[in-house]
C-alpha cells in the first residue's frame, strides 16, 4: 500500500490529537509548539568532553516536560520524534551564527544508548529516533551500534544530581568490531550495516551526540569521554531540551 494512502486511512481510524491541548490534527499543534519557545539564542557550552551543547528547548517550561514525557513514556509516542526533531532544526536556524556541523563536512551523528532492558521495555530508543531525524536533515551519517551501553544503570531521573555521576561511570563501549556497526539510511528508511566506509569511522572525527534531555549532562560526558578514548577529536552534544 503507498504510504500517503496508508497513512490517510491510519489518521481516519486513528485521529491524532495534541498532545499538549487535545486539538485533532497532529500530536504537536502550532499554538502548543509557540508556547514551547524554541531558543534564539546559542549560549556557548563547555563540558570535560563536551565542547559544545545544542539544545533547543528549556526543559523548565511545563509544557516542553509534557511532550517529551508523552515520548518517553506512557504513551510512548515515537511519532513525536519527527517534530521534536524539528525544533531542534528551527533552533538551529534562529541563532545568529550556523552551528559547524551545517556546513563542515567530517562530522557523524551517534545517540546516547539504551540498556538492552530499557530498550526492551521502551521498544525503541529516543535518542536514537531523533538522530534518524537529524540524519535526513542534515545529511551526517547516523552510527549505530557503535557507541553501546555494558552496564545497566538506575534511571539517572530517579537519582540525586551526586550520584549521577557515579552511576554512569565504565557504563559505555566503543565496539571495536567496525562491521558491528550500522548506519541509518534516511531514503530508505532503514539500517544498513554492510560497507561502512571510511567516513564513517569515529577515529579523528567530531562526533554529534544526541539525547533528548541534558540535565546534570553526566550520561552525555560519560558518552564523550568514552568516544573520544576511542581516538574521536571532538564531541558536541544535540538535545531537545536543558534541565
Ligand atoms: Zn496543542
Amino acid at each position: 500500500m503507498p504510504r500517503g494512502v496508508k497513512n490517510f486511512l491510519l489518521d481516519i481510524l486513528f485521529p491524532k490529537f495534541c498532545l499538549g491541548c487535545k486539538k485533532e490534527g497532529t500530536f504537536l499543534c502550532k499554538d502548543c509548539e509557540a508556547v514551547l519557545d524554541v531558543q534564539r539564542r546559542h549560549q556557548r557550552f563547555s563540558g570535560k568532553y563536551l565542547s559544545d551543547l545544542y539544545w533547543a528547548l528549556s526543559y523548565e517550561n511545563p509544557l516542553v516536560k509534557t511532550f517529551i514525557h508523552n515520548f518517553k513514556y506512557e504513551p510512548f509516542v515515537k511519532e513525536l520524534a519527527k517534530p521534536l526533531s524539528k525544533l531542534i532544526l528551527n533552533h538551529f536556524q534562529l541563532i545568529e551564527n550556523p552551528p559547524p556541523f551545517l556546513e563542515n563536512k567530517g562530522f557523524i551523528l551517534v545517540s546516547v544508548p539504551l540498556s538492552k532492558k530499557r530498550l526492551k521495555w521502551r521498544g525503541f530508543n529516543q535518542a536514537e529516533e531523533i538522530g534518524k531525524e537529524l540524519s535526513s536533515f542534515l545529511k551526517i551519517p547516523l552510527i549505530s551500534n557503535c557507541l553501546i551501553k555494558i552496564k545497566e544503570t538506575s534511571p539517572q531521573v530517579d537519582l540525586p544530581e551526586k550520584k549521577r555521576k557515579e552511576n554512569v561511570v565504565g557504563a559505555f563501549l566503543v565496539k571495536p568490531v567496525r562491521k558491528e556497526w550500522r548506519v541509518w539510511d534516511p531514503v530508505r528508511k532503514c539500517w544498513f550495516s554492510n560497507g561502512i566506509k571510511d567516513k564513517e569511522k569515529t577515529k579523528g572525527k567530531k562526533v554529534l551526540l544526541v539525547d533528548d534531555v541534558f540535565t546534570t549532562g553526566s550520561t552525555m560526558e560519560e558518552c564523550a569521554k568514552t568516544l573520544k578514548k576511542s581516538g574521536v577529536k571532538e564531541v558536541i552534544g544535540i538535545v531537545i531540551a536543558r534541565g
